[in-house]
């Protein structure tokens, strides 16, 4: 078996063998364009999670620690940012702002209130907070 074997069956287990297989994150497309990082499906994905575009890209950017805006569906990041890196960030959002931390769902809604963002789950009841971005 060779490495490129070896990595294909790793992710496969890695994919498989995840707690959250059920309610898998969505992931990012991309492209890069000189220097520029275009995340094509960025509004997409903010759909999927139930979260308005200009959270998710506002929190990437941040994480990415470079600069960027939308333009249509797309994220413009002004560095380049491999896809991998992008969906981990993806998901450090998904644990921070979509998934219940008790019951791990994804069924929750968000609501900034008082210099907090609370986090409402849909299938359990918990509430949860985090802080504005
Ligand atoms: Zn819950």
């Amino acid at each position: 078996m060779d490495y490129a074997e070896l990595l294909k069956r790793a992710q496969q287990q890695t994919q498989s063998g995840s707690k959250g297989e059920r309610y898998a994150v969505p992931q990012f497309e991309i492209e890069h364009e000189g220097n520029k990082t275009l995340v094509k499906n960025c509004a997409k994905v903010a759909a999927q999670l139930r979260r308005s575009p200009d959270h998710v890209s506002k929190f990437i950017i941040k994480e990415s620690g470079t600069s960027g805006e939308m333009d249509g569906n797309t994220l413009v990041l002004h560095t380049k940012v491999t896809q991998h890196t992008l969906n981990e960030k993806l998901l450090k959002y998904c644990k921070q702002f979509v998934y219940c931390s008790t019951c791990e769902k994804p069924d929750t809604s968000i609501e900034e209130s008082g210099g907090v963002i609370v986090i409402q789950c849909e299938a359990c009841g918990e509430e949860h907070t985090a802080p504005v971005e």
